[in-house]
């Protein structure tokens, strides 16, 4: 079958073997499939991405690796020790593990099973959740990531009062953001250098937008901050003369060295400082500032299963809008030059793979 394969770092289309489901696997048709800055990061930093994983990421760089874990996909046929209980044609999304011939493998970040940048996988059927309420394949493949951002937020231990801001307005800054207004926080402030995620962030619902060349975002968190839910100013400690702002939760979603010492350096007094932009560099941080601050970091990896299955039920639901994320869809064909332009800090969102689909976006 057809694939975009990672092979020695470069990204190339080629045939590979046909996967076949094991015990307990079904195959199925990938329809859609996101590029996630994570197998940007993978094709870059591939050594890193195996080294600093603990196994979790316990591929081979030196051996093919079809990638593509953000997947909606079709139900083909079904292996050994399966209860078919879903009949060919169904789309289904699942969270991107299988277990396959008695190992766990991560989709997407395997040599041994292939990732929705090609055109069938196998996938364990106990974990398949059914595509509801008639959504679309492309709508559908946005559960990954956003379950990433209700992942995030599920772990931000919010309380009723939080300011929140949210640094870097990628697919994983507006997951986050979205996933916040999905849990009534207000009001959030997003930014972001590219314009056009700026706009993506004033769509989903971000209640003041900050270019950072322009503007500190933490000194627009302070004025937030200041105001009460009732639209008050908050008080002034009697003792510094300062106001005694509302709780700050910061979701940092850039990924880049230097980001979490920023936001460290921005923060007030008590402030959760949520990490789920992926730095793949070693980075600096001052923990001085930290322990004068009190602040609380937070580290955060993807998903659980029912987080997964939640995020699925609230796009189905039209509770989480997903469709502005999408800036461009592509054939397999298209996936090494879209990765060449995902490298820049562009416009793009989130780019679609459909197999079959249309050609030329990054022509
Ligand atoms: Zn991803």
């Amino acid at each position: 079958m057809r694939a975009a394969i990672l092979r020695q770092g470069r990204l190339l289309v080629d045939s590979v073997p046909e996967p076949e489901p094991a015990a307990g696997e079904v195959l199925v048709g990938t329809r859609a499939c996101g590029i996630c800055g994570s197998d940007l990061h993978a094709a870059v930093h591939a050594r890193d991405f195996a080294a600093n994983s603990d196994g979790l990421f316990g591929l081979d760089p030196s051996r093919d690796v079809v990638m593509g874990h953000e997947f909606c996909a079709e139900i083909l046929d079904h292996g050994p020790a399966t209860t078919r209980r879903f009949a060919p044609g169904t789309l289904v999304c699942s969270v991107p593990w299988t277990r396959h011939a008695g190992q766990r493998e991560n989709v997407g970040y395997s040599n041994v099973v292939p990732g929705g940048y090609g055109e069938r996988m196998v996938l364990t059927e106990e974990l398949l959740l059914p595509v509801p309420n008639g959504l679309s394949a492309r709508a559908a493949a946005l559960t990954e990531p956003m379950a990433v951002g209700v992942h995030a937020v599920a772990k931000a231990r919010l309380t009723p009062d939080d300011v929140a801001l949210v640094i870097g307005c990628g697919p994983v800054g507006l997951a986050v953001l979205s996933a916040l207004r999905l849990a009534g926080v207000r009001p959030i402030v997003a930014a972001d250098f590219s314009p056009a995620r700026r706009r993506l962030a004033e769509a989903l619902g971000a209640d003041l937008v900050i270019d950072p060349g322009v503007h500190s975002p933490y000194e627009s968190w302070r004025e937030l901050a200041a105001v009460t839910a009732s639209g008050s100013q908050v008080p002034v400690n009697p003792l510094s003369g300062e106001p005694e702002l509302r709780p700050g939760v910061f979701f940092e979603c850039v990924g880049v060295p230097g980001v979490l010492d920023q936001m460290m350096a921005g923060a007030r007094h008590g402030c959760r400082v949520v990490v789920v932009g992926v730095c793949m560099q070693a980075d600096t941080i001052h923990p001085m500032l930290a322990i004068t601050r009190e602040l609380n970091l937070q580290f955060v990896l993807a998903y659980t299963v029912d987080e997964f299955a939640r995020t699925l039920r609230h796009i189905a639901e039209g509770e989480l809008s997903v469709e502005p994320l999408i800036t461009a869809t592509v054939d397999i064909a298209e996936v090494p030059a879209a990765f060449t332009a995902l490298g820049q800090p562009a416009d793009h969102c989130k780019v679609m793979v459909e197999p079959g689909g249309v050609t030329g976006a990054f022509a």
